[in-house]
């Protein structure tokens, strides 16, 4: 199988970290990104390269040459005048015969090609988005899948036009921006999205590549063959843990810098186990409000989205698991619960938080409620303290267990993670373990959240 990357990109917005070298080349403790890519497809057992180069595409080419020194073989396809991001898929198409990976050249990662690429001969889709949730959602393409992962919309950048129209603006604005609109605006709920952005790493039909046009201008991928082919519902997204991201601003670089000298990088790899902080949702993310039925009654918890953040810069995925029995009751649609989750999301983004995935019981064994739900009416094996979104969520993520830990607010939550085989701590916010249906004993206890992560991440 070959990779393409898109290696021409110039670096304007980070000239202050690095000049005149083209952004793939940007070092990062002393190797170019793009080293780090190709070192990762080799992993992967992919060796047969083609980078597209375009602005000081020498400096490229002496470095890696034919790719013998690192035991590839790289060929080259440089651009003249830029091309766009696909503009060159239509002088390649003749050297790809069957599926294909293709990379933006300027993203530090780290990721399982193989299961990617699995993934994406499964659904038989043209193009398959690697997809994921970042800390700057609101300034990010955002990716609306429906729930078999087919992509149903591609929504640019939520700052809107106005925004890039004024040039860059720090991130602080940004985020203060995003929350005035939430709540401020009358129809609100149309601005909550899942963070669900494309990363820049495609798997692709050669048949794409073949029918993208002789580029007369800049053909964008995204905006000019992948949205179209959405629309025929050809697009699927692979949802991801693993460590992929731009380098964009001088900021993030230095994020970048970090999470590869702390070895964060290649841990997020889903090749190795996972280790993750399982969080309960109602009293230990948001506000206990009894059962919440609307995503109006959603509110975070003070401190909840700093203690996220600190948990997405560390070695654990975050990762919630909650009983929405208001579901099987009738008194929320699944709809509404997904209304709920996209507003949680949509706050934790604001504040540069995100969780890893999200996993609910919509069950309850009790019949005899008026407007129940009949057929979600039985004892399942996923309600909570039953292990069961625990296991689900391990066997998606390739997650070790016996490291991992389980926050919440009830003694059910100790209880279930002691059945997934998990340490524990309880949280004195929500019911403090004020429900006192189990014995269990947690191994921690903390005030809050933000207390639990410090607790957990020092040990
Ligand atoms: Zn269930």
């Amino acid at each position: 199988m070959k990779a393409v990357i898109m290696a021409g990109g110039h670096g304007t917005r980070i000239r202050s970290v690095a000049s005149d070298i083209p952004k793939p080349m940007i070092p990062v403790l002393g190797k170019p990104v793009l080293q780090y890519q190709l070192e990762c497809l080799k992993e992967n057992g992919i060796t047969d390269v083609i980078l597209v180069t375009g602005y000081l595409a020498e400096s490229i080419r002496e470095y890696f040459g034919d790719g013998s020194d690192f035991g590839m073989s790289i060929s080259y396809f440089n651009e003249d005048k830029p091309m766009g991001t696909a503009g060159a898929l239509h002088y390649l198409s003749g050297e790809l015969e069957e599926d294909f990976l293709l990379l933006m050249g300027d993203l530090m990662l780290s990721v399982d090609f193989t299961r990617f690429m699995a993934f994406h001969k499964n659904t038989g889709a043209d193009v398959t988005l690697f997809v994921h949730p970042n800390s700057h959602p609101y300034d990010s393409d955002i990716i609306v899948t429906d729930t078999v992962g087919r992509t149903e919309e591609y929504i640019e950048d939520r700052c809107g036009p106005d925004a890039a129209a004024s040039g860059p603006v720090p991130q602080e604005d940004r985020r203060s921006r995003v929350m005035e609109v939430i709540s401020k605006k009358a129809d609100r709920s149309g601005l909550w999205y899942h963070n669900c952005v494309n990363a820049g790493i495609y798997a692709m039909k050669a048949q794409t590549a073949a029918s993208v046009p002789e580029p007369v201008e800049k053909i964008d991928l995204d905006k000019d063959i992948i949205r179209p082919l959405i629309a025929d519902g050809k697009v699927c997204a692979y949802q991801s843990t693993e460590y992929v991201k731009d380098m964009g601003t001088p900021e993030r670089y230095e994020e970048v810098t970090e999470a590869v000298r702390s070895g964060l990088v290649r841990q997020r790899n889903l090749s190795r186990p996972q280790q993750c902080i399982f969080l309960d949702r109602d009293g230990t993310v948001n506000a206990e409000r009894g059962f919440i039925r609307r995503a109006e009654d959603l509110e975070l918890l003070p401190g909840a989205a700093e203690a996220i953040r600190r948990i997405n810069a560390s070695r654990y995925l975050a990762v919630i698991v909650t009983n929405q029995p208001v579901v099987a009751r009738g008194e929320c649609s699944f709809l509404e619960l997904d209304r709920i989750h996209k507003k949680m999301e949509t706050l934790l983004g604001a504040e540069g938080a995100y969780i890893d995935a999200l996993l609910y019981c919509p069950h309850h064994q009790d019949r005899g409620f008026e407007g129940e739900v009949p057929e979600l009416k039985f004892r399942c094996s996923c309600r909570k303290p039953a292990a069961g979104l625990i296991d689900k969520a391990a066997d998606l993520l390739h997650i070790d267990k016996t490291s991992s830990w389980m926050v919440g607010d009830m003694t059910q939550d100790i209880r279930c993670g002691h059945n997934a085989g998990l340490k524990t701590v309880l949280v004195k916010t929500g019911m403090g373990g004020a429900d006192g249906k189990y014995d269990d004993v947690p191994e921690l206890t903390a005030s809050c959240l933000s207390e639990a992560v410090d607790m957990i991440l020092k040990r």
